[in-house]
């Protein structure tokens, strides 16, 4: 579907059922069709109430009406279209007695503030604060987990999902506490407020839900497999687990070029659709158990040079990258399970498996604080095996979204495929026990219907 100016596209198509009513400085202004939702505003915020799925104490979370603040500086004001329910966020909203940063049963404080959650979301900027310069009201963004300033010392030096700028801020009250967003704002909202360091405007009329894949994990799957370490053609690429992840960075390793692409993933219906989507073989780990790694290493020997003769450009021993995207269980899956649910194994495999000059992408998160990994302490010391972490896997969002936008909607990348489930806002628990359940690959809140 070949890529619009916003000016053509985004009102009618995106704002679904939205009559415009007003133009004032050169941005429109419409009416939602839910009754209580608030109209397009380009002026003032302050006492707008906007339903938001909030989690302000140890309990689960619950769609609450907030009241927002007045805006200023960067800020960007955004109707949310859609939120992907990123799985690193199910136990927040499914366990009871769960507070991020204190786990299950620890003593929570009173709480003073209330989290929208979810990781970034797709949207139309309704207001602007004087000092944006990136965006319009009017534009179709993403908004990204992690903030890319572009200016900090970390963004600077090629790590721009690791920006130092990421703040997270007070943009409504809740019964007296401060009401912020997750990463990226939180998209499980009517509305969110973030600094224009999250947004990305993508000039495109794409399902919002399937846009809404590319805030986290997309960004995520795609970094690893093309960023820090860009896939090479003609390489083997092992991608170990195919959740929203992992099957990014498969399609991205495939338009890359790779010739070997072997998924190792437990779930029946994710290793099936692997295939579909480039790997060129999958292995289940509970079937392969001890000898997985040995196996891989075998099936990515010998494959360019076709000859293990040294002088004649064979040699090496296992894939040129291997791309990690497990992590540990938040919740027992619906679903197969893999040989690990701390997702300790599968980083231990990761490296152990890898080309002895092959680069390692881990982007995993959710493993135990005492868990670890161990690597052979000369190897590890004086070997020549890349080591890549970083849950972002190096995504630069600035330049990357908009690449990501033209491989969807030429095709080349297949996000009908992973077209999430969708929910609505007052549906959201169910969407994060889908997501937890991984009876389906991604499952997304559309808040405004
Ligand atoms: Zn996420
Ligand atoms: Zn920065």
């Amino acid at each position: 579907m070949a890529s619009k100016t916003s000016g053509s596209v985004s009102r009618r198509t995106l704002l679904k059922g939205g009559a415009i009513v007003a133009v004032a400085g050169g941005a429109a202004a419409y009416l939602g069709t839910r009754g209580g939702a608030p109209a397009l505003h380009t002026g003032a915020q302050a006492g707008r109430r906007v339903l938001a799925y909030i989690k302000y104490r140890s309990e689960l979370p619950s769609v609450e009406e907030v009241v927002m603040r007045e805006i200023g500086g960067r800020d960007v004001v955004i109707r949310v279209e859609a939120c992907q329910a990123c799985y690193s966020s199910v136990t927040a909203s499914l366990v009871p007695g769960y507070h991020a940063g204190l786990g299950v049963g620890q003593p929570v404080p009173a709480p003073t503030r209330a989290t929208i959650q979810g990781h970034g979301c797709v949207g139309i900027v309704e207001a602007i604060g004087p000092q944006v310069q990136k965006v319009q009201v009017g534009d179709r963004v993403v908004t990204c987990q992690q903030a890319q300033c572009g200016a900090c010392y970390v963004c600077l030096r090629k790590r721009g999902d690791q920006c130092i700028n990421d703040q997270r801020f007070t943009f409504a009250d809740f019964n007296g506490m401060e009401v912020i967003g997750s990463l990226g704002g939180g998209g499980m909202a009517e509305v969110t407020v973030v600094p224009e360091e999250h947004t990305v405007p993508v000039f495109t009329d794409l399902p919002a839900a399937q846009l809404s894949n590319i805030s986290c994990v997309g960004s995520c799957g795609m970094g690893a497999a093309s960023t820090m370490s860009p896939v090479e053609m003609a390489s083997d690429v092992v991608v170990l687990g195919a959740g929203a992840v992992g099957m990014t960075a498969i399609q991205t390793a495939r338009i890359r070029g790779a010739s070997q692409i072997i998924a190792v993933e437990p779930i029946r219906y994710r290793r099936e659709l692997a295939l579909k989507l480039g790997a060129t073989a999958v292995l289940d780990p509970n079937a392969e158990g001890d000898g997985l790694v040995q196996k891989i290493k075998d099936m990515c020997t010998s494959k360019i040079a076709k000859t293990d003769r040294r002088f004649a450009g064979g040699g090496y021993v296992g894939p040129d990258y291997v791309i990690e995207a497990v992590g540990g269980d938040r919740m027992k899956p619906k679903t197969e399970a893999g040989p690990d649910p701390t997702g300790v194994l599968p980083l231990q495999q990761g490296w152990d498996l890898c080309s002895s000059v092959g680069t390692y992408v881990t982007t995993s998160i959710g493993q135990p604080w005492d868990a670890h990994v161990q690597f052979p302490a000369a190897n590890w010391s004086d070997g020549a095996k890349h080591h890549i972490p970083g849950s972002m896997a190096g995504f630069n969002s600035r330049r990357d979204i908009p690449r990501f936008v033209r491989l969807i909607e030429t095709g080349q990348f297949d996000m009908k495929a992973l077209a999430p489930k969708e929910f609505s806002l007052n549906r959201t628990k169910d969407a994060f026990q889908l997501a937890a359940d991984r009876t389906s690959m991604v499952a997304a809140v559309l808040p405004n219907g």
